[in-house]
């Protein structure tokens, strides 16, 4: 089958967050299922690896025109459409931009249009968020009756529900959508445009990043005033769970941490444990438990309740290395409890390698998340024999399972109750189960045989393809 990937950010061209792994890696799970994956991208500032001119690209939107080319790029042998338009595109972000919804507006509009210049007309367009997610409201309007475009089926993955992309009624116009378009039926959200919602009501199908997302998505709780539509749409509302890159994340092959191991050589993790406390100027001492945490810093990872429970965790006799970078109302006072606290190193920044290191080298990694559609950070560490310790939601509670509750399944600490209290219950669970070693390599060994690699998924997003074109 031929489909079309769109997503605002794909590893390693382009990555804020999780959503970038996804994308740079899916596509590649599919072409080795035997698919024909293409995907397209915005030619961002920062995206310096470009191979082909397809020639000048021009789009009609905004009451103008605009001038672009058409180039290509390539993510592991997966071909990659770029939209060079300098105007919106040429700058050092992805997104955070005044002009976003221009920005993704205008990219959702190229999509269809770079079908004929770069004669690819896929089966399925597989759209990823709310960047691309308006692709279906065009489909169906600015291309009625054109059969090539109109045997095209679309399917929405929703990576985050808390992103909708919202923007005022005057946008509607720029796209040049028809004002039919702004009901309660199409795009209209409490009075603005919302790109998520127009993808939910127009797209063939939806789904999310794990099945139980897929569930809370449908509740007040967690549907993001989404809820009440998503539940009318239950039908066709499925939840896969992402895989990781094992090509990227391979402690046995890391070539960035100190020392490669496997589940064989579980003992060798040790070496990277000192490295990193080394690295972070901590003690090197291998009986102190090393919790690690790499992550947005923002509310949905939990940082309400981390931030008052660290002091509670480093006086178990922990250390804990933060890396992530976000909003400042909690940077700030991480920074703080960094320099007051010895045990407490925070690397306030965005940094793969040194995530690499915080992967391999930490006994625990935390994940007290507030809400999680998916969650790579645990799979990673899994699969770098590095315990979860996680809040019970989204793709956590269908990936990490409680030691204390099952001995012979379980594979980290986990906890339901969104309070500092119950994040450092587990977190004392955890330590003691640690300093007791019993179990402690068995243990490490299931976490790191779990399959977590794009396989599984791949398979079925293949199965979900072929459903929507009826091949
Ligand atoms: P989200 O997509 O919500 O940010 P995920 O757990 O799905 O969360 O994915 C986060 C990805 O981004 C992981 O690969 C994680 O290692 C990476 N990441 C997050 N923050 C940083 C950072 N500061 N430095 C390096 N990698 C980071």
């Amino acid at each position: 089958m031929k489909i079309l990937f769109a997503s605002a950010e794909a590893y390693p061209l382009a990555k804020v967050g999780g959503l970038g792994d996804v994308a740079g890696s899916l596509p590649k799970a599919l072409r080795s299922l035997g698919h024909d994956v293409r995907m397209v991208l915005p030619r961002y500032g920062t995206i310096r690896d470009v191979r082909e001119d397809l020639g000048p690209f021009t789009v009609q939107v905004g009451g103008r025109s605009w001038e672009g080319r058409l180039k290509t790029s390539g993510i592991d042998g997966v071909p990659v459409y770029l939209i060079d338009q300098p105007e919106l595109f040429d700058r050092p972000k992805v997104y955070e931009y005044e002009d976003d919804g221009q920005r993704f507006g205008f990219y959702c509009r190229a999509i269809p249009e770079l079908l004929p210049k770069a004669d690819f007309w896929p089966d399925v367009i597989h759209l990823n968020d709310w960047h691309s997610a308006m692709v279906p409201a065009f489909l169906r309007t600015a291309y009625g009756g054109d059969e090539r475009y109109g045997r095209i089926k679309t399917i929405l993955t929703i990576h985050n529900m808390q992103h909708q992309g919202l923007f005022g009624r005057d946008l509607l116009d720029w796209l040049g959508l028809p004002p039919k378009m702004w009901s309660v039926e199409g795009v209209e959200f409490y009075g603005q445009l919302n790109f998520m919602k127009a993808g939910i009501s127009y797209a063939d199908s939806v789904n999310t990043v794990s099945p139980t997302y897929a569930k809370e998505i449908q509740t007040e709780e967690y549907g993001c005033r989404l809820d009440g539509l998503l539940r009318s749409r239950a039908a066709k509302l499925s939840g896969i769970l992402n895989g990781i890159d094992y090509d990227v994340w391979n402690p046995a092959k890391d070539p960035i941490i100190a020392k490669q191991y496997s589940k064989s050589t579980v003992d060798e993790k040790a070496t990277n444990k000192v490295a990193l406390q080394r690295e972070a100027g901590l003690p090197e001492d291998r009986s102190v438990p090393v919790l690690g945490m790499v992550s947005r810093v923002t509310e949905q990872k939990g940082f309400d309740i981390l931030i008052p429970a660290l002091p509670g965790i480093l006086a178990l006799g922990a250390q804990v290395i933060l890396l992530g970078a976000g909003e400042k109302k909690y940077e700030e006072p991480l920074a703080d409890l960094s320099k007051a606290r010895p045990g407490f190193v925070a690397y306030l920044k965005y940094d793969e390698a040194l995530a690499h290191r915080i992967y391999a080298g930490s006994d625990f990694f935390l994940m007290p998340s507030k809400f999680e559609p998916c969650g790579l950070g645990q799979m990673i560490s899994l699969r770098y024999g590095t315990l979860p310790i996680a809040r019970v939601t989204g793709g956590l509670a269908d990936t990490v399972s409680d030691l204390t509750a099952g001995p012979k399944s379980g594979n980290g600490f986990t906890f339901t109750d969104y309070t500092p209290g119950a994040f450092l219950d587990a977190a004392r669970r955890a330590i003691a189960f640690y300093r007791a070693r019993r179990g402690w390599k068995a243990v490490q060994q299931r976490a790191m045989s779990s399959d977590l690699s794009w396989n599984a998924s791949a398979k079925k997003y293949a199965a979900l393809y072929r459903r929507l074109s009826g091949s």
